[in-house]
């Protein structure tokens, strides 16, 4: 994957299914820049209706928000590669940290997902990001630099470079607190040169790394802005058609 500018929501658990329907339909439609990607990660539910809204239009995919590890089999209440992609989903979402820390999904579960999404071509948006105690601590590079070795850095380059990358300091989740544009900075560049020095110059400026983390139209500007962020994974202002259209445009 080439590095693109990325706009890409996350429903989380929100939204009823005409809610929903109507929030793709006034995405899909709307004007948008054409050099923006826009992924909307719906509830599983809606993925099916969300890709055939999405499909007459090439600037829009959908995203999962989460997979199962195996491929089929006794796991009840789960969803598995192979029905993400039998519906035309083409991103999956994974290590978010509230399945991180909700459902206890580890490094080692994750490198499992994440393995399995490229071997069947589905696209991972990989989310990465440390706590606020880690950030006090100054080893918040340190830390994502171990989440990113553990789940990613066994990949060949070739599949490294189909990954999306999203950098979500926890501290900023669904908090109102935003890391500051010199904070996202510093970490996305920090990514990147970790990509650099294990993969070298061309896939690591070929990644996207996309900023989370109470993103809102006001503030969307100024992060997009910074060299090394590539775009935004949106929770809440991604639920309302009209600021999500705003942060797609601040590019
Ligand atoms: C997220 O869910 O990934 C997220 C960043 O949420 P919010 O934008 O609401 O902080």
């Amino acid at each position: 994957m080439t590095r693109k500018k990325i706009a890409a929501g996350n429903w989380k658990m929100n939204l009823t299914a005409d809610q929903g329907q109507s929030l793709v339909g006034a995405i899909v439609q709307a004007d948008r820049p054409s050099d923006v990607l826009t992924i909307l990660g719906v509830p599983h539910p809606y993925l099916q209706a969300a890709v055939q809204q999405a499909s007459a239009n090439r600037g829009v995919q959908i995203a999962a928000q989460n997979m199962h590890e195996a491929i089929s089999g006794a796991y009840t209440g789960e969803v598995s590669v192979d029905m993400l992609l039998s519906l035309g989903v083409r991103h999956v979402i994974l290590g978010h940290s509230e399945r991180r820390e909700y459902q206890k999904e580890s490094n080692e579960l994750l490198k499992t997902k994440v393995d399995l999404a490229l071997e069947k071509g589905l696209i991972p948006i990989f989310c990465c990001g440390e706590s606020l105690d880690i950030r006090k601590s100054g080893e918040h590079v340190t830390y994502v630099s171990s989440q990113l070795q553990a789940s990613l850095f066994h990949l060949s380059a070739e599949d490294f470079g189909k990954i999306v990358i999203a950098y979500e300091p926890i501290w900023a989740i669904g908090t109102g607190e935003t890391a500051s544009p010199e904070q996202a900075q510093e970490m996305h560049a920090a990514i990147r040169n970790l990509i650099k020095e294990k993969y070298g110059s061309d896939t690591a400026e070929s990644c996207s790394i996309l900023y989370g983390g109470s993103v809102k139209p006001a503030n969307a500007k100024e992060i997009f802005g910074q060299s090394d962020v590539d775009g935004g994974l949106v929770g809440g202002a991604s639920l309302k058609a009209e600021d999500f259209l705003s942060i797609i445009r601040s590019f």
